[in-house]
């Protein structure tokens, strides 16, 4: 009998009725002959209503006790499904990330999952029992509720989907499948009917919420084909999978943004080795990550450092960096979170001069200021100011005429 994990994301889930509408296409899957493990997220904004509700008691979040609170949206949504199950004459069994034997490292919040120890969810399959799993929790080695960082159900289904040597693994979402934009921003974005693993990656780092980053790693990491497909119809998805061909005819597979970016930069830094090494060191110790980094042409023997975090780092990287200023001998920071990257992802454009060229002439045609870029071979991205960014994701799908793919 073929095993299939079929993860619903946060829209699938997000009212009564939602449930029962995936809880009957669950039973089919069932009544197909299959072994189906589901794994779900919370209802809807749970999880922004949770995080509100516990701002509410005060500055200071311990990440132990956000993620207790946290884990509660998911195992609500579990329970919900199985008693639907139930109610359909279906017999299925909800399961937290505990009980679903999902080991984490103790980095709340952003917890990684070091193993699965499966038994459990094998026995109540070999019962006959559709398995509904909590997502994006685990169990740290001190026995704590874990969470897998925003978007981790994904992560989730396809660790399980390795784990238990699944035949296919389903993210069911609230649109048809990845397209080359969000379609939210680009209604012209065209579904893809396949993507390879490095190209979904760049695309989810860079922005595309479609699909956690580290869920992608771990299909990476195992060769494991996704599904991703729509809840709310039976159209064909889009499958994430190795490289298919030698030669990538496209250049550009899909334009990404990403707003919750944050701009930093130090100015008249002195041109001495070891000075960016204890700027960079002060952040890493706090736990950030920084993403692009430019330091401009000495003049004087000084040089001004600019870089990006993520936005919710910014506190943090303002306290860090301030007490260096005076330290290093630089003249002041600059630092505001007005900023989102934008970026065009293909892995035919390593071998296609003028790329770039073409993104930078999109953006200059509809007088966007570009303030950083990066590249990789499989990427160009642009830090731009925030309030042009959906002009700047049109222009570049229709730069690329990615709407003909
Ligand atoms: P879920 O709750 O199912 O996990 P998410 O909101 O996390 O759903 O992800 C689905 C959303 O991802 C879509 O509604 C869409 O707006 C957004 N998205 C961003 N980029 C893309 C893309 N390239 N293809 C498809 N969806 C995208
Ligand atoms: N509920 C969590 C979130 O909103 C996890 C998920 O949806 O995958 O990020
Ligand atoms: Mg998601």
């Amino acid at each position: 009998m073929s095993l299939v994990v079929a993860k619903f994301g946060g829209s699938s889930v997000a009212s009564i009725e939602k449930i029962k509408n995936i809880a009957c296409r669950v039973r089919d899957m069932k009544m197909k002959g299959q072994q189906v493990v589901v794994v779900v997220s919370a209802m809807g904004d749970t999880t922004d209503d949770l995080i509100q509700l516990a701002g509410a008691t005060g500055e200071f979040l311990n990440g132990r006790e956000m993620d207790m609170l946290l884990a509660t949206g998911e195992q609500q949504s579990a329970a919900l499904l199985a008693l639907t199950l139930n109610n359909l004459g279906c017999p299925a069994v909800s399961l937290t990330g505990w009980q679903a034997g999902i080991k984490s490292d103790s980095a709340h919040s952003k917890a990684k999952i070091n193993g699965i120890e499966n038994c459990r969810i094998k026995k109540e399959i070999e019962a006959g029992n559709i398995v509904v799993i909590a997502g994006f929790q685990g169990i740290s080695p001190q026995g704590d509720i874990t969470t897998l960082g925003r978007g981790g159900s994904d992560t989730t289904a396809v660790a399980l989907a390795a784990s238990l040597k699944a035949d296919r693994c389903m993210i069911f979402t609230d649109v048809d499948g990845v397209y080359t934009a969000d379609p939210r921003i680009v209604p012209e974005a065209r579904k893809l009917n396949r993507i390879s693993y490095d190209e979904m990656l760049e695309l989810a780092v860079l922005g595309a919420v479609v699909m956690q980053p580290r869920a992608v790693e771990v299909a990476l990491a195992h060769q494991i084909d996704v599904e991703v497909r729509c809840s709310f119809n039976h159209n064909p998805g889009t499958i994430i999978t190795k490289e298919d061909k030698m030669e990538k005819e496209v250049m550009v597979t899909g334009v990404a943004h990403d707003v919750n970016c944050a701009r930093f930069a130090i100015f008249d830094v002195p041109d001495q080795p070891g000075i960016a090494k204890t700027l960079f060191k002060a952040l890493a110790k706090e736990g950030i990550n920084v993403d692009m980094v430019i330091q401009a042409a000495m003049r004087d023997g000084r040089n001004d450092i600019a870089f990006t975090i993520g936005r919710d780092d910014l506190q943090k990287a303002v306290e860090a960096i301030g007490k260096l200023v005076e330290e290093i001998g630089a003249s002041g920071m600059s630092y505001g979170d007005d900023v989102a990257k934008v970026s065009i992802v293909g892995a035919g454009m390593q071998t296609n001069p003028g790329v770039a060229a073409d993104m930078f002439e999109a953006l200059a045609d509809e007088g966007i200021n570009i303030h950083m870029i990066s590249t990789s071979e499989i990427k160009v991205s642009c830090l731009i100011d925030k309030d042009c960014v959906e002009t700047a994701v049109r222009a570049l799908h229709r730069k690329f005429e990615l709407d003909k793919i």
